[in-house]
């Protein structure tokens, strides 16, 4: 079985804000320009992954002008033809594009992005809001799945309100084959609405970037009864190590198959890499 990791960002973004790039060097540390230079191609991140036994990982654009910076769709495409093992996933921000469902279709079947992300609290909008409706149902069309931001975030300029997982059980009910996933989890006041959500729907996922492995079970004390739902992601280059999330996740003491589920068979199956 792979193992997947569906949450990355590229290192070097076009633009970022000053509060994004002080996170970025609190977690690498002093080497900061070092560790950029070395770390922003394609193919450093890959043999990154090889080394830290990732074998695909979804790379994430963003287009959050106010909060975090600027990682065009267009970049993120150029990024990841490098190879097979990079997974582009499209960002649309309702805000800045005229028609978000042209948008998607622009970027799925013109740029071959595999799924689109949202982040309702950095881009300032509700998921469930009827304007973006179509988007939803270009994604349920095109047959890809969608993540959204959950729960909290450190980024000035960030608006919590619109980070609660119950918006989602909206989209779920109206768009029941679209696979939806909750990004982080509902990360600080809502990881109990997250789980609830990824046990009730069926194309409802619970993704746990920027959770630290070690303390999921404090989270989720029942996370095993939910492990055909649950998403391994770092966050990159949010963590330093990805393979010291992935080896902590293996000690935890839950079953070699729901850890199996969670590193990768489940993300296999949303990605269609069986
Ligand atoms: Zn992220």
């Amino acid at each position: 079985m792979p193992v997947i990791d569906f949450h990355l960002h590229p290192l070097r973004y076009e633009t970022y804000q000053p509060g994004a790039k002080a996170y970025l060097e609190s977690v690498i540390g002093e080497d900061m320009e070092g560790y950029i230079a070395r770390m922003a191609t394609p193919e450093a991140v890959v043999e990154m992954l090889e080394e830290s036994g990732v074998d695909y990982a979804v790379v994430l654009a963003e287009l959050s002008p106010i909060t975090t910076g600027m990682m065009s769709n267009e970049g993120v495409a150029e990024f990841c033809r490098a190879s097979e093992r990079l997974i582009p996933f499209a960002n649309i921000n309702p805000h800045l594009v005229a028609s978000p469902a042209e948008e998607l279709e622009r970027c799925v079947k013109g740029l071959g992005f595999r799924g689109l992300k949202l982040y309702p609290t950095y881009q300032h909008f509700y998921p469930n809001e009827s304007a973006i409706y179509p988007l939803y149902a270009q994604a349920e069309e095109l047959g890809i799945p969608v993540m959204i931001h959950t729960g909290s975030s450190v980024f000035r300029g960030s608006r919590l309100k619109y980070g609660d997982p119950l918006f989602i059980d909206d989209l779920a009910v109206d768009f029941p084959k679209l696979v939806l996933i909750q990004v982080h989890s509902g990360r600080g006041f809502w990881y109990d609405r997250a789980f609830l959500l990824a046990r009730l729907h069926e194309n409802v996922y619970m993704e746990i970037a920027g959770l630290p492995p070690q303390k999921l079970l404090t989270y989720f004390p029942d996370l095993e009864r939910n492990s055909s739902k649950v998403l391994f992601g770092s966050d990159w280059p949010g963590v330093r190590s990805i393979k010291a999330n992935i080896d902590a996740l293996r000690a935890l003491p839950i079953s070699e198959e729901a850890k199996r589920k969670i590193l990768g068979e489940n993300a296999a199956r949303i990605l269609g890499l069986e």
